[in-house]
């Protein structure tokens, strides 16, 4: 047996889950207990989840102001943040003949769940910072606009009074995607408060916090909120954890609604139950490790990722979107080769809506509207990040980096 010479370079999967023995024994824990679909960790992982957001609102609040939490909190658990956006634009009334803008980058989600309801995505360009353009969207309304979905795309807090203002100048509502928005801040106030009718939070598997699949609306609407709970689980009028937890009437419901089937499992949100205990920390590790990637990329020829500009913003960095500059030694397509080489998961996020061909022929889009867009696209690459990367993983990064760019 010959001794190889080479060390196998430690691999660095783009995004590395963050799912440890704690997450391990809660899920079997919710196994062991027999509630195998949405019980009594579903509804106290909803409980848990707007407390979070409250408490975070009073650990930011500026220098002994008042935490600016609205009265009510509602957080109602979905198996998908696609689900929370569809029923939250449901709850809100889109409907056929209705538009709604929608960033041209981002996850096809954001546009499709318009399309659900017959209404039609508006799909309008973004800023230099890959954020709605507010200006583009103002462009963009006509009579028939119902809704605004702005993106918190990477993890960096759009600017909410911006589009606050905007919706109550054209009289529309605000559905959030914060997809990539937790744990984050805007003007202070946390992502998920404040004044949009409903803030919609991912946990898929390599979102910032995760119970493999799943989702999470929050509103400060009562009633949206048992909107949403009734067609989540089939139009039915109470859900099946009520049922059983009222004595004698437990076979008793109505259905007052074609309702969804996008309720989360126990299991599911038993681990989303640690996560968010871990939330806090998981985000602190993240910001430490974009962090250390502008520090070692300072002098290579890219764009380092748009930071907050906002004073009391705080990014949840969920990507790292790295920008090749045009002195780069080599484009974006071999840079993404060549990190794969090297045992480094990279990606692009995203293909913008209008580079489809769904959405380019279902609405005749034409790259020419989206300038800002179509500048970046091709120089866009989003770099491992995740709370579960080791210093040696995240070191491995920047020297590939370094070395792939031309660094010293
Ligand atoms: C991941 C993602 C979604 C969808 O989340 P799911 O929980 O997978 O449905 C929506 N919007 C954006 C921007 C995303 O990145």
């Amino acid at each position: 047996m010959s001794e190889s010479p080479d060390v196998t370079p430690p691999v660095v999967p783009f995004a590395a889950p963050d799912v440890g023995e704690a997450e391990i024994d809660a899920v079997v824990e919710a196994l062991r207990s027999g509630w195998l679909t949405t019980g009594p960790r579903a509804a106290a992982f909803e409980t848990e989840f707007a407390e979070f957001l409250r408490t975070q609102a009073g650990a930011h609040a500026a220098g002994g102001a008042e935490a600016v939490v609205p009265d009510e909190v509602h957080a109602v658990a979905l198996n998908s943040a696609t689900a929370g956006l569809h029923l939250a634009l449901e709850a809100i009334g889109v409907g056929p003949g209705d538009e709604v803008l929608v960033p041209t980058w981002t996850f096809t989600s954001t546009a499709e769940v318009v399309r659900y309801l017959g209404a039609d995505p508006v799909i309008v360009d973004v800023t230099d910072d890959l954020l709605l353009d507010l200006d583009a969207a103002r462009a963009a309304l006509t009579p028939r606009t119902r809704a605004v979905m702005p993106v918190h795309l990477a993890g960096l807090p759009v600017d909410r009074a911006g589009v606050a203002a905007l919706a109550a100048d054209a009289g529309i509502s605000v559905v959030e995607d914060a997809a990539h928005g937790f744990p984050a801040l805007s003007s202070g106030i946390p992502i998920g408060l404040g004044a949009s009718e409903a803030v919609v939070f991912s946990f898929y598997a390599t979102k910032t916090m995760t119970t493999g699949e799943g989702g999470m609306v929050v509103t400060h609407d009562a009633d949206l909120a048992r909107r949403i709970r009734t067609m989540r689980l089939h139009g039915i009028s109470r859900d099946v954890f009520d049922r059983y937890s009222t004595p004698g009437a437990g076979w008793a419901y109505e259905i007052v609604a074609p309702g969804y089937k996008y309720n989360l499992t126990d299991p599911a949100a038993a681990m989303g139950r640690v996560q968010l205990r871990r939330a806090v920390a998981m985000r602190d590790r993240r910001r430490a490790i974009a962090d250390r990637y502008d520090e070692a990329f300072a002098d290579l020829p890219v764009e380092l990722p748009p930071r907050e500009h906002r004073e009391d913003d705080l990014h949840a960095w969920h990507l790292y979107v790295l920008r090749l500059g045009e002195d780069a030694p080599l484009d974006r397509e071999a840079f993404v080769a060549r990190l794969g080489e090297e045992g480094i998961g990279a990606s692009v996020h995203f293909i913008p809506l209008h580079r489809h061909p769904y959405w380019r022929k279902t609405y005749g889009l034409d790259a020419a509207a989206y300038p800002v867009a179509e500048r970046h696209f091709p120089h866009v690459v989003s770099l491992p990040l995740s709370s579960g990367l080791t210093d040696a993983q995240v070191e491995r990064v920047v020297d590939v980096v370094r070395r792939t760019l031309g660094g010293r």
